[in-house]
């Protein structure tokens, strides 16, 4: 049922070993083959990084980093972090990468903690639209020991910026609160994020910027969004997103005492032993992304986000802000009906193999479980070898969904066929 034999082999040794854990993970591994992927945070590793993963770097205590661990016998686990250093430092064009992160959240944790006392302030997005939890959240570690301060969106409709960011009131709120560290990066923001514009803001009220790429990594690793470096002074990102590698974070800075301060917060600061195995995985997700088909790869993302707002647009969908510059996009479903939910939406798309999630959208009415919208992305399809073609028949059988409502027959036929187009397309 996997798609390669070493995986198939894999999972049949598992089935031996322990078939109850192993029914689950084949139910899911059938799961993933036979429905459409659109959440923009998640991609399908290649076979290499997934075998990576399951290696015997996890037996492991590498606590420290490497040439200075408080275990011994760490000589192939310093090879390995290093290799994996050196990768992250090569794609991203920086001088100190630290890829011990167990996540996205540890990383931005970290940086927080390196460059903020607690009841500092920093700056990020106004988090409902389009922020993420550990960017000051209230129930967050990131708005309960610092004091955050949000930017806005342009929400005049007329203005032809409508739903990007408002850098000129993002400066003005960053003079008037003086915050240490101006925070960009976003989870659902589909428009080009302009770094050296922040940079000049946190340079006139003497902040540091820092960049949070999670979602956009893969994007910047290929060329195909701008770099956050040498605008920003210290970057966090995921490894698992568009960058295609093991769940994960990563922390990157061209700055010496940066770099001192942040690699003691992580650790011993916030975590203990590193995921060796993950790091492993990661080193192998960095050396396939320094290949040119990664580049190719990226480029057809991005392709395939705008053939899919589009053909959503030509069916009568609003996009927030107009399209989209990256690998997602975000619908308003309030456009298509009045009473349409995001919740909804997502329930009765999952229902027809079309796996999706339900996002806010800018001065969305309805509550953060509710909303009115859903977010979008094109990494799994296009990891599975979907093109534009592809990205029209999707738009079809969303529309044909939406519009159906809770019409059990509808979302039937087209799980159907949306199951006959994944089986052209597998899951690497
Ligand atoms: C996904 C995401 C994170 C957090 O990643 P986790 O690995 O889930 O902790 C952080 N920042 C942004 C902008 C994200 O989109």
């Amino acid at each position: 049922m996997a798609s390669d034999p070493i995986s198939q082999s894999i999972l049949d040794l598992l089935h031996a070993h322990d078939p109850e854990a192993a029914g689950i993970i084949e139910l899911e591994t059938r799961r993933q083959a036979t429905t459409i992927e659109l959440i923009a945070s998640e991609n399908h590793v290649s076979p290499a990084v997934m075998h990576a993963i399951g290696t015997c770097l996890t037996n492991k205590y590498a606590e420290g980093y490497p040439g200075m661990r408080y275990y011994g016998g760490c000589v192939h686990h310093d090879d390995i972090e290093r290799l994996a250093q050196k990768r992250a430092k090569e794609l991203f064009g920086c001088e100190y990468a630290n890829v011990q992160p167990h996540s996205g959240a540890q990383a931005n944790m970290a940086v927080q903690m390196a460059l903020l006392k607690p009841g500092d302030t920093f700056a990020s997005l106004v988090l409902k639209d389009g922020g993420h939890l550990s960017h000051g959240m209230k129930i967050n570690f990131s708005g309960k020991y610092f004091n955050p301060v949000h930017y806005p969106l342009t929400y005049d409709e007329n203005d032809p910026n409508f739903e990007q960011i408002d850098y000129d009131a993002a400066r003005a709120i960053c003079l008037e609160h003086k915050p240490k560290v101006i925070l960009c990066g976003y989870s659902a923001y589909p428009r080009t994020i302009r770094f050296d514009r922040f940079r000049e803001i946190a340079d006139e009220c003497g902040a540091l910027l820092m960049a949070d790429i999670a979602h956009i990594a893969g994007l910047v690793a290929a060329g195909v969004h701008p770099s956050p470096f040498p605008h920003a002074h210290v970057v966090t990102t995921t490894t698992h997103k568009t960058l295609r590698g093991p769940r994960g974070g990563l922390i990157m800075t061209n700055d010496e005492e940066i770099k001192k301060k942040v690699n003691r917060c992580l650790f011993p600061g916030i975590q203990g032993g590193p995921l060796m195995h993950a790091i492993g995985a990661k080193a192998v997700a960095f050396g396939e992304a320094l290949k040119p088909e990664f580049k190719t790869y990226q480029e057809q993302v991005v392709k395939n986000a705008a053939a899919l707002a589009k053909a959503l647009q030509e069916r009568g969908y609003r996009i927030c802000s107009g399209g989209t510059d990256n690998h997602l996009m975000l619908v308003d479903l309030q456009t298509k009906s009045a009473d349409l939910t995001g919740t909804d939406a997502e329930t009765w798309l999952e229902a027809a193999a079309i796996i999706t999630n339900k996002n806010g959208i800018p001065n969305d009415p309805r509550p953060p479980r509710v909303t009115s919208g859903l977010r979008l992305g094109t990494p799994c399809t296009t990891t599975r070898g979907m093109k534009e073609p592809e990205m029209i028949r999707i738009a079809d059988w969303i529309d044909r969904v939406l519009s159906a409502g809770g019409d059990e027959a509808v979302h039937n036929e087209v799980r159907e066929e949306v199951q006959s187009l994944c089986a052209d397309f597998p899951v690497p």
